[in-house]
């Protein structure tokens, strides 16, 4: 039997640029320093006889950027060939979803504490009337999250409770929106 046909230059473009140039398993650097190199991995394989090929998944499916994970060179060696059981499809998610997750809520906490030190700048007694005029006493929020990486829906309940976690002393009310850039096409 042939191997089937890779995922797309578009598909590929879209985990890249997701990975933050970590290796989403043992987070090392993977912008093609120190000999280490990026690979896209499948999380259910592609190929009958590879790792966690599973022959009810349709070919669509399995090249879809939902089944695509980037890791090092290293890790892919480690979860399709060394030691292929001990990486079964849940656990890949896993390191997929914390990769991204951390990745979004990461950005959060930054623009949070840029948030606060940018009040820490202005005089005392124009803070109430900053803070109104900017919106920030209403202890509510909306959240754009790009779904270019096509979660799963349970994982995004799970990213509106770790938002909610994070933000409880400061955000009363998330409203989570979730966009695709696929819309856009
Ligand atoms: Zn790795």
């Amino acid at each position: 039997m042939t191997n089937r046909k890779e995922p797309s230059r578009k598909t590929t473009g879209l985990i890249f640029a997701d990975t933050g140039g970590i290796c989403c398993i043992c987070k090392k650097d993977i912008r093609h320093k120190n000999g280490v190199s990026a690979d896209r991995a499948h999380i259910y394989g592609l190929n009958l006889g590879s790792a966690r090929f599973n022959p009810n998944l349709s070919y669509e499916f399995l090249n879809s950027a939902e089944n695509l994970l980037v890791i090092c060179n290293d890790c892919h060696d480690l979860i399709d060939n060394i030691a292929p059981n001990e990486y079964p499809a849940e656990r890949l998610l896993d390191y997929k979803y914390n990769h991204i997750v951390n990745g979004i809520l990461e950005k959060w906490r930054e623009y949070l504490r840029n948030f606060y030190d940018s009040l820490d700048a202005i005089p005392y007694d124009d803070i109430t009337n900053t803070a109104e005029a900017s919106g920030w006493l209403k202890k509510e929020m909306s959240i754009r999250v790009n779904q270019s990486n096509h979660l799963p829906p349970l994982f995004l309940e799970k990213l509106k409770k770790d938002m909610e976690g994070l933000m409880k002393d400061t955000i009363e009310d998330i409203d989570l929106y979730i966009f695709s850039d696929d819309e856009s096409e």
